[in-house]
């Protein structure tokens, strides 16, 4: 085993168990590591608890093997374990060193890795290790206050946007799964939020394999029924993505209409 480099902890917010609410594992038991800090500060965010990064001197800075440890006692716990690992935020890629040292003392656990992956460089370095990459697209206006020099115009995504597509491309030739994420918000449909065309044109052009999913925002409320204009804002971007030869599948945010994390 290479050797762990140091400052390769990273807050870990929360280990716990649960069902994999979207993409290509929906429904699958996981055991979930959230770690801390997030810097893009999305509209929509129903972890906002996760933005900030703790102090380094306080509780809770963690080496991969201590996560694993907490991983282990929970699952003793809680119930029987195996259950794929699946790093979640925040945002995993502003820990890629701590994503690395993860890797290498996981084993043959399964790694998931849900991502904005808004830090190519970071994305590129850690994807091998992972089984599996869920990707969020992003728009700018999804975004309320990033921090300064993080992509903040359309324009940074766009540009952003190919190399993002062409490593979860190079990560299914790995023989790895991938699941790029839309989500359709209501602020989705409101005039001052850009068009979701030039993703669905990159999509076309540089990533036609990659399994899509379009997610309603789901309601909080499980019991509360889905915005009809979230449902319409669906239905456009079903059409087009079939328009241009893409094969969406339309999947509610699972987690949330279980009541679960
Ligand atoms: S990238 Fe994820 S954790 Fe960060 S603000 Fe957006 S939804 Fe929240």
């Amino acid at each position: 085993m290479d050797s762990i480099p140091t400052g390769a902890s990273a807050p870990l917010l929360e280990v716990f168990a649960s069902y994999q609410g979207e993409g290509l594992f929906v429904g699958e038991p996981q055991t979930f590591l959230r770690l801390g800090g997030c810097p893009l500060r999305c509209r929509y965010c129903d972890t906002k608890q996760s933005w900030a990064v703790p102090d380094r001197d306080s509780d809770g800075w963690v080496t991969p093997f201590a996560a694993l440890i907490q991983v282990a006692e929970h699952e003793l716990r809680e119930g029987p374990g195996h259950r794929p690992i699946a790093v979640t935020g925040g945002e995993p890629l502003m820990w890629p060193d701590f994503l690395l040292g993860l890797g290498d003392v996981a084993g043959d656990r399964p790694l998931h890795l849900e991502t904005a992956g808004h830090d190519c460089d970071a994305l590129e370095r850690v994807l091998p290790i992972f089984d599996h990459l869920s990707l969020d697209l992003k728009l700018a206006s999804d975004l309320s206050q990033p921090a300064p020099g993080l992509p903040y115009s359309a324009e940074d995504w766009d540009a952003l946007r190919p190399r993002q597509l062409r490593l979860a491309t190079e990560h299914l030739g790995r023989g790895g799964t991938v699941s790029i994420k839309l989500l359709v918000t209501k602020h989705c449909l409101s005039p001052d939020s850009d068009s979701m065309d030039p993703i669905l044109d990159d999509l076309k052009r540089l990533g036609p394999n990659l399994p899509l999913f379009i997610a309603p925002e789901s309601p909080s409320d499980a019991r509360a029924p889905f915005g009809r204009d979230v449902l319409q804002g669906v239905d456009q971007l079903v059409a087009a993505a079939l328009e241009r030869g893409l094969s969406p599948r339309v999947l509610p945010q699972m987690h949330r209409a279980l009541g679960v994390r």
